[in-house]
C-alpha cells in the first residue's frame, strides 16, 4: 500500500497581502471554529472511505495562516488525524506560520501537539520590500519568532524567501538571504515572484506605480543564491528549495514524486487512487457542505467541487514535470519503467535528445539506475523543458 501525505488548508489571515493569490480570506476569521470542525469531519469521512486505515508519512497544515488556529483547535484536527491514519513513526507534522503570529507559548503548545517542523513566511528582510508586499511583519520579528522556535525546541525550520521584487536591487536580495542564513534555518524555500492577475501588485503595475519585475535580474539572484546556499552547505534538492543534509521536506517530495496525497479543507487539492479532487473554495460553503454531508467514494468528500480521472497519457506528463524540478534525483529510468512498463528512452527519444542537445537535460549516473534530470542552464528555463513533456 502507497504510504501518503495529508495536506490541510486553513483558508485565513488577518490580512491579504498585496501579491496572494492563494484561496485565503481576511475578516473571516469568525469562520475558524465551524471550519475547524467541519475539517475533523472531512478528516473522519475521507479516512473510513478508504475501508482500512491508511498510513500517513507527513501531515502539512498550509494556507492562508496556520497559525491562527488556536492550540485546541490545532489539537482536535492532530486528534482526528491520529485515530484516522495510521501515523508512520517519525511523521513529519509542518506548520505554516506568519512570524508576526507567533508566541512562545503558542510555539510551545505545537510543539507539544506533535508539529515538529515549521515554515515561516520570512520573504525579506528590507522593511520597503516587505511594505511593497504588504506583508504584515518585520524582520525583527521573524528573529524573535525563530528564536522562540528554538527555544520551544523546533529544530526543523524552514524560512521562504522571495526574489525578484520590483526595484529589488541585488544587494537587497542579498542582504536578505545573509540575514535568513544567519538563523540557521535547516530548509530554505526561495521563490521568483510572479505578479499574478487580479493582485493589488498586478493593478499596481498596470497603472505604472510599479515596474513589472526583471527576469534577468531575477535570474542573477538565483544564480547568486544557489552559488551562495551551496558554499555554506545547503544541498539544493528541488528548483526552489534547498535543505540541510537529511532535511529536505518530506511533504513536498511526495508531490514531486508523484506520490499519493489526499487534499482536506477548502480550496485543496488531492491525488489517490488515478483520481485529482479539489474541493470548493469559500470557507462558508465548505462548512455548509459538511455539515450536510456523507460518507463518499475514496478519495472523494462532501466538499469536492471538482473530480479528474487521471489517465496514463497525463500521468507520464506529470510524472516528468513534477519528477525534473527535483534537481538531485529528477527522473528515475528504473522507477519509470517499472511505473509504465516502458522506458524513457522508448517515450521520449526526440525530446530527450533535443533538450540535451540544448544543453537543457542529462543523464546522471550508470543505467539502468540513470535518472535524467535538468542541467545547471535547463534550472533556469524550466518551464520550457517542462512543456516538452505534457
Ligand atoms: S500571509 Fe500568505 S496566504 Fe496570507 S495573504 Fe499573505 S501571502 Fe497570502
Amino acid at each position: 500500500m502507497p504510504l501518503y501525505a495529508v495536506y490541510l488548508h486553513i483558508p485565513f489571515c488577518t490580512h491579504r497581502c498585496g501579491y496572494c493569490d492563494f484561496n485565503t480570506y481576511a475578516g473571516l476569521e469568525d469562520l475558524i471554529p465551524a471550519y475547524t470542525a467541519a475539517l475533523v469531519h472531512e478528516i473522519e469521512l475521507v479516512a473510513s472511505s478508504a475501508g482500512e486505515r491508511l498510513p500517513a508519512q507527513s501531515i502539512f497544515f498550509g494556507g492562508g495562516t496556520p497559525s491562527l488556529l488556536s492550540g485546541a483547535q490545532l489539537a482536535s484536527i492532530l486528534r482526528a488525524l491520529e485515530e484516522s491514519f495510521h501515523w508512520l513513526p517519525g511523521i513529519e507534522i509542518t506548520l505554516e506560520a506568519n512570524p508576526g503570529t507567533l508566541s512562545l507559548a503558542s510555539l510551545q503548545e505545537m510543539r507539544s501537539l506533535g508539529v515538529n517542523r515549521l515554515s515561516l513566511g520570512m520573504q525579506s528582510a528590507h522593511p520597503g520590500e516587505l511594505r511593497l508586499l504588504e506583508r504584515q511583519h518585520d524582520y525583527p520579528q521573524v528573529v524573535r519568532a525563530v528564536s522562540a522556535a528554538r527555544q520551544a525546541g523546533f529544530d526543523n525550520l524552514n524560512l521562504d524567501l522571495i526574489y525578484g521584487l520590483p526595484e529589488q536591487a541585488l544587494s537587497t536580495w542579498q542582504r536578505s538571504l545573509e540575514l535568513a542564513l544567519g538563523l540557521h534555518p535547516e530548509h530554505l524555500s526561495l521563490y521568483a515572484l510572479t505578479i499574478e492577475h487580479g493582485t493589488p501588485l498586478k493593478r499596481w503595475a498596470k497603472r505604472g506605480l510599479i515596474p513589472e519585475p526583471d527576469p534577468d535580474l531575477a535570474a542573477e539572484m538565483y544564480e547568486w543564491a544557489d552559488e551562495r546556499l551551496a558554499a555554506v552547505g545547503y544541498e539544493q534538492y528541488e528548483i526552489s528549495n534547498w535543505s540541510r543534509p537529511g532535511r529536505a521536506c518530506r511533504h513536498n517530495l511526495q508531490y514531486w514524486r508523484g506520490l499519493p496525497y489526499l487534499g482536506l479543507g477548502a480550496g485543496a487539492h488531492g491525488y489517490a487512487n488515478g483520481v485529482r479532487t479539489a474541493n470548493v473554495l469559500a470557507p462558508a460553503a465548505y462548512i455548509t457542505r459538511l455539515e450536510n454531508g456523507a460518507l463518499q467514494e475514496f478519495p472523494r468528500s462532501p466538499a469536492t467541487a471538482s473530480l479528474t480521472q487521471v489517465d496514463r497519457t497525463a500521468e507520464i506528463g506529470e510524472t516528468m514535470m513534477m519528477g525534473l524540478r527535483l534537481t538531485r534525483e529528477g527522473v528515475s529510468e528504473a522507477d519509470f519503467q517499472a511505473r509504465f512498463g516502458q522506458g524513457l528512452d522508448e517515450v521520449f527519444a526526440a525530446e530527450i535528445e533535443e533538450l540535451r542537445g540544448y544543453g537543457l537535460l542529462e543523464w546522471a549516473g550508470e543505467a539502468p539506475w540513470r535518472c535524467l534530470r535538468l542541467t545547471d542552464r535547463g534550472r533556469l528555463l524550466g518551464n520550457q523543458v517542462f512543456v516538452r513533456f505534457i
